[in-house]
């Protein structure tokens, strides 16, 4: 033996969709917001910083870090809305869970789907402390990839059953109600943002376009409402008008990474936001009465992909939906390296051409 044989869990998408409809999706969604309430009401144990971002004309790739000082993760993710038209994701993603105490990884795994499942897990979760109680009728604005995930999340953890759906591609809104066809919605289909938005408890835009977008303006918000603003995460992207903010009660992950990122870009640096924790940890109050319009300024947060990839390894253990994949070059002797390539036999005669699928970049 030259080599020892440390092997890291790998769970690809079809493990992920395997692990995600043996438990039930709904359930997981209660699971991770459970979790990612856990790990917020820990604030003060986490490594915190704004993600780091590397824009580009088209869109952004993020690197999201975290540790709670015994466990370390990361995740790798994209957001770029002209891909639709490509046929690919808007986002895609995959993340890193590994051990402080020697820095192995303890975990790889998909996080496309699973970040889908963490944002609209945390989007339900600051409702519940947010939104008026008893509310039941949600607009979605924006029919996209996360669209069904948030009505999902809302339906397990606020009894959100009337939809009203509006995108600016009617197909996009065909295939989300198609999709919750049969899951307990009341669900109509709007000719506008405006009359998705009419008698709605809570508002939820998630769209995705590069710019500041005005998907709703302040005329639509009545008193009482809560606003879901998730599309909104990168400089010079955002869905509410200005005003909006300035009549809202607004909630936030961790605000040095929002206020750059958020809707809250459009205001002063010191308008006044709470950090969700702080309400979880009664430090601060969330709603306080029927009227106030409160406003949770989503962007998505390192702990929230730390808590659910913390949940999959959990799970993990009891299933074994997961391959082990060879990540670690992990000498006998941890000096000897070069030893173990050495030892590890004669050089194939020629490397193969580039095999026709493996991945360029764009021209
Ligand atoms: P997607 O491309 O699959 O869907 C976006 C949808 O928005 C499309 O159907 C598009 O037609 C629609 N749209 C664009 N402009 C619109 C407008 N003016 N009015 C109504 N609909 C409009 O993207 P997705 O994966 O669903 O992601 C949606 C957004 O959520 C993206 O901006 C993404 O960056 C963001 N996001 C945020 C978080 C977070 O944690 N806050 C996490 C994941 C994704």
């Amino acid at each position: 033996m030259t080599r020892k044989l440390n092997l890291v869990p790998f769970v690809s998408v079809e493990h992920m969709m395997k692990l995600v409809l043996a438990i039930g999706v709904e359930r997981v969604l209660t699971d991770l917001a459970a979790r990612i309430e856990e790990d917020f009401r820990g604030w003060s144990r986490f490594d915190k910083t704004p993600r780091l971002a590397s824009h580009s004309v088209d869109g952004v790739i993020e690197l999201m870090p975290t540790s709670d000082g015994r466990l370390y993760g990361f995740k790798y993710v994209n957001g770029h809305p002209k891909n639709r038209r490509d046929g690919r994701q808007t986002v895609a993603a995959f993340g890193v869970l590994a051990d402080v105490g020697n820095g192995y990884p303890l975990l790889l795994s998909e996080m496309t789907l699973l970040t889908a499942l963490r944002t609209a897990a945390t989007s339900a979760l600051a409702a519940r402390y947010l939104a008026r109680p008893g509310s039941r009728c949600m607009a979605l604005v924006g029919n996209g990839a996360q669209s069904e995930f948030q009505a999902l999340a809302f339906k397990a953890l606020l009894g959100v059953t009337k939809l009203r759906l509006y995108d600016i591609d009617a197909a996009a809104t065909r295939k989300c109600a198609g999709n919750l066809a049969g899951l307990g919605f009341d669900v109509a289909c709007c000719a506008s943002t405006g009359e998705a938005v009419d008698g709605a408890d809570i508002v939820t835009t998630i769209t995705a376009d590069k710019h500041c977008a005005t998907i709703l303006t302040d005329a639509m918000i009545g008193p009482g409402v809560h606003l879901n603003a998730v599309g909104g995460d990168c400089p010079g992207k955002t869905e509410l008008q200005r005003d909006i903010l300035l009549r809202a009660d607004i909630f936030v992950e961790f605000a040095p990474q929002t206020r750059v990122e958020g809707e809250i870009q459009q205001l002063d640096a010191a308008h006044p936001v709470v950090e969700l924790w702080q309400v979880m940890t009664q430090q601060a109050p969330g709603r306080r009465e029927a009227r106030q319009i409160t406003l949770f300024d989503s962007v998505g947060f390192a702990i929230e992909d730390f808590s659910a990839l913390r949940y999959v390894r959990e799970k993990l253990a009891d299933n074994g939906l997961y391959h082990e994949i060879d990540l670690l070059a992990d000498p006998d002797d941890p000096r000897d390296l070069l030893g173990m390539l050495r030892r590890a036999g004669t050089p194939p005669a020629a490397f193969h051409p580039l095999a026709p699928r493996f991945p360029q970049p764009s021209p």
